[in-house]
């Protein structure tokens, strides 16, 4: 791209020498140490353009002093500032990019805009059979909610729309989001979407997450063509994702479902019986304590899910979180019959897909089993990996077979 010049009237951010390179090249994080000075004019919240060397214009961002994260970045392009419209737009193309891939329906669920993904760092919008769920992971987009749920409003009318934050994401932001309804009524009633053709009933109010796993949409079917006839364990089961398509789309001989928190098991027991299941069964129980449960009885399964939640957050801890995906997919291996089928996923963003395929050498190795990866998969197709910011991808599922 033509190099190109600052514009008058707008607060500059000044990179130290030699740190614009990796902006150019479109990553949309400028930490801290990589700033000179940024103009006190800019308040926290307010949009900065950055400047490299030979004061060359680099990218716009909304600054944020309170985080390591500086500035975010939104646009490299300097004629195409941070305007209403701007946000608008980015808005009006990530909700376009799921209509193609034919997601957005009445009765989906589907993430319209995975943050970073979608050039809009620090904002997921879920959509759910018509309601919109706001996960708001930065200052940058709290201070611009007005503009996000008028162009919403415009682009897809929703039912309502509400609002959430991540507790540690908000503390690194230094902002507070109190889970909300911004607009609309959340009904008390049930909401169902359908995926897969399966019907999920979603918890919108206490629900995990943004009230449903979307980004396994995918593993499931991929996961289900493995089962058929097979006693499946499925571990971390949440709302039965994985079990109800082992059970209707796999044709499972019988799947098991373990999850730690009541409400989800709940929930799972009443989607099988919604869906005709009748060979699933749930138990609301500590997954690490009856995985040892089972070992020790010596119990056997055909297939086992393995999705628990994020074990680290932090790069700091990579190594506690790799100990211990190796004692669950150890256990797991361990319940397999030979030529079982283990799904294996690892959501901690900070483990790499290397390092989780060098957890499974370190289980195959010790266990004395042989592990053929059959496919290596991520998260669905409406949460992308932006190929600048390698940071959009985070899901790994293993699909294995195990003599
Ligand atoms: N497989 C699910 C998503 C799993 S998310 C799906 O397809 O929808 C991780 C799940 O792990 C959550 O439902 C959470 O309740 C559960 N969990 C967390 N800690 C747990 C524990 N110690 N024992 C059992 N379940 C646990």
């Amino acid at each position: 791209m033509a190099q190109q010049l600052p514009v008058e009237g707008i607060p500059k951010a000044v990179l130290l020498p030699r740190k614009a390179q990796p902006l150019y090249g479109r990553h949309p994080w400028a930490l801290h140490s990589a700033f000179d000075k940024i103009d006190s004019s800019a308040a926290d919240g307010d949009v900065v353009q950055l400047v490299g060397d030979h004061g060359r214009f680099v990218a716009y961002g909304v600054v944020n002093r309170k985080s390591r994260i500086n500035a975010r970045l939104y646009s490299w392009n300097v004629d195409e500032p941070l305007t209403d419209d701007f946000w608008k737009r980015k808005l009006a193309a990530a909700i376009d990019g799921r209509r193609q891939l034919g997601l957005f329906h009445e009765n989906a669920g589907c993430r319209l805009v995975y943050s970073e993904a979608d050039g809009l760092s620090g904002l997921i919008v879920d959509y759910f059979a018509g309601h919109v769920v706001l996960q708001v992971n930065a200052l940058a987009m709290e201070k611009r909610l007005d503009v996000i749920v008028a162009a919403l409003n415009e682009l897809i009318a929703p039912k309502s729309i509400s609002m959430r934050g991540e507790a540690g994401v908000q503390k690194a932001e230094g902002i507070t989001i109190e889970p909300q309804v911004l607009q609309g009524e959340v009904p008390s009633e049930p909401i169902f979407i359908s995926e897969n053709g399966i019907e999920f009933e979603l918890d919108l109010s206490g629900g995990q997450k943004t009230g449903f796993y979307l980004d396994q949409r995918e593993n499931r079917v991929a996961a289900a063509r493995y089962f058929s006839g097979r006693r499946v364990l499925d571990m971390f089961c949440y709302s039965g994702g994985f079990s109800l398509a082992a059970a209707k789309l796999g044709g499972a001989s019988e799947v098991i479902g373990i999850d730690g928190s009541d409400r989800a098991i709940e929930l799972a027991r009443r989607n099988a019986e919604r869906n005709g299941i009748t060979n699933a069964r749930f138990e609301s129980v500590d997954a690490f304590d009856h995985l040892k449960t089972l070992v020790d009885a010596g119990e056997k399964f055909d297939a086992v899910i393995l999705d628990p939640p994020k074990f680290t957050k932090t790069r700091r801890n990579i190594n506690e979180a790799l100990k211990a995906y190796y004692h669950v997919n150890r256990q797991g291996v361990a319940l397999l019959n030979p030529g079982g089928i283990l799904v294996t996923c690892s959501c901690s963003g900070n483990v790499s897909r290397d390092d989780f395929q060098m957890t499974l050498l370190g289980v195959a190795q010790k266990s004395g089993r042989d592990i053929q990866i059959l496919e290596q998969r991520s998260a669905a197709i409406d949460h992308p990996t932006l190929i600048t910011c390698p940071e959009t991808q985070y899901l790994k599922c293993f699909i294995c077979r195990v003599e």
